[in-house]
């Protein structure tokens, strides 16, 4: 009789087990958002010769980069947001990468973001071409999936590293259902970018990502985002780009404007087959006659050409002059930006009405 007693109470234990406990510890395990870490390189996977070595540090001073598995295990914090799996697309400063790398880049967020597997992105980039890759991913990344771009402005040695702080939000932004739908964003030093808004803005300090025209898209608290805006301009699954057969991109090169240049660097990118030009002017776009000259030419040559501001804020809309020399207007893209826009738009036209459109749409 004891022994029947005691079989019954190990199958009552064993009952309440299934139905109580184990299915909210599978319950937690499963909710958990996938999330994939594309690693690039940059600083915030460099190491410095020490933890005062700010400015000094990376594959320029002689130190290897760290590798996508140690930058995740230094962070153990990503786990409690998500789970994650890490890949190694490249490893280099933001300023060695190339169009090559940004379509490989592509093409594989794409693949994974076609997954039911995957929830979100999180990109490790260095900050110096940040705003760029997160501006071309914003234009042809073809889902509504979180994807956010992440980096750090000191090494993984400095001290005070910015970096193991953004990526823990980066993770946890990219694992937000809130997320969703907001075009690729930039998130750093608290702060939450849109990819069209934001610039890097100082050489060295932490607080260098600024929106100056649009604002942040919102915060991170506690490693938990707090949206104050949405974007409005066209992104990711809403654009006409695709770069799914692309193996390159048309060249379009950026001529800077100063008091007294001339067309010369026109007239060159011309002959080295530029198929467009960003003229960064001074002002609301204004520029030297001897550029102008040579903006028209190559306009003659079926080169297209729009007119961009080096002030690094403010809208350059139509004017009189410039729309009669058929040039087009950069709106609210820096010049950096605006290359990229023309570029993709490139793929499709060569009409400067029709680009003009796609300024203003995106
Ligand atoms: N040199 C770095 C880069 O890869 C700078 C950084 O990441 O902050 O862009």
């Amino acid at each position: 009789m004891k022994k029947i007693m005691i079989m019954l109470t190990l199958n009552m234990m064993f009952l309440l087990f299934t139905v109580i406990v184990l299915p909210q510890s599978v319950q937690a395990a499963s909710t958990k958002p996938n999330v994939a870490i594309l690693a690039t390189g940059g600083t915030i996977a460099s190491r410095g010769a020490n933890s005062l070595s700010l400015t000094d540090y990376g594959t320029a001073a002689g130190m290897k980069h760290l590798e996508i598995q140690a930058m995740i295990d230094a962070v153990p914090e990503i786990e409690k947001f998500a789970n994650i799996t890490g890949e190694q697309v490249f490893n280099v400063g933001s300023s060695k990468l190339s169009i090559s790398n940004w379509l490989t880049l592509a093409k594989r967020i794409n693949e994974l973001l076609a997954s039911s597997d995957i929830d979100g992105i999180v990109v490790t980039h260095g900050t110096d071409t940040l705003e760029e890759t997160a501006y071309f991913l914003n234009l042809v990344v073809k889902s509504d999936k979180p994807v956010v771009l992440v980096a750090s402005m000191r090494p993984a040695t400095g001290l005070s590293a910015d970096g193991p702080l953004n990526l823990a939000n980066a993770v946890a932004l990219a694992a937000s259902p809130e997320a969703k739908d907001k075009g690729v964003m930039v998130c750093m030093n608290d702060q939450i970018s849109s990819a069209f808004g934001v610039t890097k803005t100082n050489t060295t300090n932490v607080a260098t990502f600024k929106c100056p025209d649009t604002g942040y898209l919102g915060y991170m608290q506690n490693s938990k985002p707090f949206f104050v805006s949405v974007p409005l301009k066209k992104h990711t699954s809403q654009t006409e780009f695709d770069v799914s057969n692309l193996t390159t991109l048309p060249r379009v090169d950026v001529n800077y404007t100063t008091l007294g240049s001339d067309g010369i660097l026109i007239d060159a990118a011309v002959s080295a087959g530029a198929q467009g030009i960003i003229n960064a002017g001074v002002g609301h776009a204004n520029m030297p006659a001897a550029t102008m000259q040579s903006l028209k030419n190559a306009q003659k040559k079926g080169v297209v050409v729009v007119t961009a501001s080096r002030t690094g804020s403010g809208l350059v809309t139509e004017t009189k002059q410039f729309k009669e020399a058929g040039f087009v207007a950069a709106m609210m893209h820096n010049p950096q930006k605006a290359r990229i826009l023309l570029m993709l738009a490139l793929t499709k036209t060569k009409d400067p009405a029709e680009i003009q459109r796609i300024f203003e749409e995106y």
